[in-house]
C-alpha cells in the first residue's frame, strides 16, 4: 500500500502501522523530529525550531541535556530493569527527593510510567481509602485516556467510550468563557463554585470519595480559578473527610512560576492529601507517579506491584533531571523568564481577535476570539501553522480548540523569550488575529 501521491511517506506510514488511522497531527505538513537541543528541536528536513511547547510541557530542563542522557546511558550500562520486586536505589533516592518537595504531610511516593496511570492510582487509593466510587471532578478537566482517568475527563471529545468504573459529579471550578459564572467577580466566583460543590455533596449525602482537579487546566486551554478557591473547597470537603487529588502534572515543578506546585496558589490551610505528578519528572523519559499521605497509601490492602513503574532507568534520569533543574534554579527562572514572556506578549492583548493572555509562570495560553466574541478554533490553527512556518512550535488547548498554549522548557533564557514572542505576534498579525 503505497503512500497517496504527495502525502508524506512518513505519515503513510504510521497511518498503516500505527494509532487510528484517522489521526492526523497537529499541522498540515506533519513535522518529523529527529533530534532536539537545549529548547530546539530539529527536523528531518534540516529545520531548526524553538519549542514552545516541549512535548506537551514534559522537556523541563530542555532537550538533550548532558547531565540526563549521561545518566541515563550509565545506567542503561550498568541494568535497565528491576521491577518493585527488589530493592532499586535510584527509585529510593528519587521517591525521597518527590517526598521532600511534595510539601505533603508524611508523604509517600508510587511510581507509575504515565500521568494516565498516577490518576488512575490515585483514584483506587481515594475510592479504597473512602469506600466509595463517587468522585468529584471539574468541568472541562482532563485526566488521561485509561479507563477511569476519562471517566473523570470532564471533556469527553477526549473519550472513546461512555461508559464509566466510577461515578462523576462535574463541578465548576475554572474560568471559561460561555459559562454561567461567566462575568462575575473572583469573590462572586469563588462563592458560586462553593455552593456548586457544597449542592452536589449534598445530593450524595456526603459519600464521595475525592475530588480531583487540576490546579490550571491544561488541555482545557489553561483555564484556572481565582486563586484561593481550592482552599475554599478543602474546608467543605475536609467536613466530610472527602480526599483532595491535585492532579499537577502540567502545573507541578515550579512552572506556573510563584509556586513549586499549583495548588499553592491557594494557600490551603494544609496539602493535598495525593499529588499527581508526570511529564517534567522524566524530561521525556516514561516516569510519573503519586505521592500521598502515608495513611492513604498504606491502605491499599493487597499486593500492589508495577513493572515498570520507577525503573532503575527512568528513576537514574528523573534523578538527574531534579537535580539540574535545582543547581540551575529553573523554578525561578520560570518565574523570571515567564513574566519576560508575558511582557512581550503584551501587544497580542490589544488585538481584535485575542481574548485574553492568561496563566502564570511559563504556562501561558492566548484566548482566541471571532469578531462576535464566539471562539476562534480556526484563527489558532491558523496561528499555529504560520508560528511553525517562522521556526517556533506552540500548542493548542480548550474545549472548542481556540488557546494557543505556550509552555517552553524551564530553562528557557530571557533571549529566547524576546524572541518567540516576536514570533508568535508576527504568527498571530500573519492570520489577521489584528484585524
Ligand atoms: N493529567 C493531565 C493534567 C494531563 O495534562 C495529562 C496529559 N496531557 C495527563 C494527566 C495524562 O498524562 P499521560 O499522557 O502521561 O498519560
Amino acid at each position: 500500500s503505497g503512500a497517496a501521491e504527495g502525502e508524506h511517506a512518513r505519515l503513510a506510514r504510521r497511518r498503516a502501522a500505527v494509532l487510528p488511522s484517522w489521526l492526523g497531527t497537529l499541522y498540515s505538513e506533519p513535522i518529523d523530529i529527529e533530534s532536539g537541543s537545549g529548547r530546539h528541536v530539529h527536523d528531518a528536513e534540516g529545520n531548526r525550531y524553538l519549542d514552545f511547547f516541549g512535548g506537551i510541557l514534559t522537556t523541563m530542563t530542555g532537550h538533550a541535556v548532558p547531565e540526563v542522557t549521561e545518566a541515563v546511558s550509565e545506567q542503561a550500562g550498568r541494568i535497565l530493569h528491576s521491577s518493585t520486586l527488589y530493592l532499586n536505589e535510584p527509585m529510593i533516592e528519587l521517591a525521597e527527593r518527590v517526598a521532600e518537595l511534595s510539601e505533603i504531610e508524611d508523604p509517600r511516593v508510587f511510581f507509575t510510567t504515565s500521568g494516565t496511570e498516577a490518576n488512575d492510582t490515585a483514584l483506587l487509593l481515594a475510592t479504597g481509602y473512602r469506600s466509595s466510587n463517587q468522585i468529584l471532578a471539574l468541568r472541562n478537566s482532563y485526566h488521561g485516556r485509561s479507563f477511569a482517568s476519562l471517566s473523570v475527563t470532564g471533556n469527553r471529545a477526549w473519550s472513546p467510550s461512555s461508559l464509566s468504573p466510577v461515578q462523576t459529579n462535574y463541578v465548576h471550578g475554572s474560568r471559561r468563557r460561555g459559562t454561567v459564572l461567566e462575568g462575575l467577580d473572583d469573590a462572586e466566583f469563588t462563592a458560586a463554585c462553593v455552593r456548586d460543590l457544597e449542592d452536589v455533596l449534598d445530593q450524595l449525602h456526603g459519600n464521595v470519595a475525592c475530588l480531583i482537579a487540576e490546579p490550571i487546566q491544561g488541555v482545557g486551554g489553561f483555564a484556572a480559578p481565582p486563586d484561593g478557591l481550592f482552599a475554599r473547597f478543602k474546608e467543605v470537603l475536609d467536613r466530610h473527610g472527602i480526599l483532595w487529588i491535585s492532579d499537577e502534572v502540567q502545573t507541578g515543578w515550579g512552572r506556573t512560576g510563584e509556586h513549586f506546585w499549583g495548588w499553592q496558589a491557594h494557600d490551603a490551610n494544609g496539602s493535598p492529601d495525593i499529588v499527581t505528578f508526570a511529564k517534567g519528572i522524566g524530561n521525556g523519559l516514561p516516569i510519573a507517579g503519586v505521592v500521598a499521605r502515608g495513611e492513604v497509601m498504606d491502605s491499599v490492602s493487597a499486593n500492589s506491584i508495577s513493572t515498570f513503574g520507577g525503573s532503575p532507568l527512568t528513576a537514574a534520569g528523573a534523578l538527574a533531571n531534579l537535580e539540574y533543574h535545582r543547581r540551575n534554579d529553573l523554578w525561578g527562572n520560570a518565574h523570571r523568564v515567564g513574566a519576560v514572556l508575558r511582557d512581550e506578549l503584551f501587544a497580542a492583548e490589544s488585538m481584535p481577535g485575542v481574548g485574553e493572555l492568561r496563566g502564570k509562570g511559563l504556562m501561558l495560553g492566548v484566548e482566541l476570539l471571532r469578531p462576535d466574541g464566539s471562539p476562534a478554533p480556526e484563527l489558532a490553527a491558523e496561528t499555529t501553522e504560520q508560528a511553525r512556518t517562522r521556526g517556533l512550535l506552540i500548542g493548542k488547548g480548550g474545549l472548542e480548540g481556540n488557546v494557543l498554549r505556550i509552555a517552553p522548557p524551564l530553562s528557557l533564557t530571557s533571549q529566547e523569550a524576546v524572541d518567540g514572542a516576536r514570533i508568535l505576534l508576527e504568527a498571530l498579525r500573519a492570520s489577521g488575529a489584528d484585524e
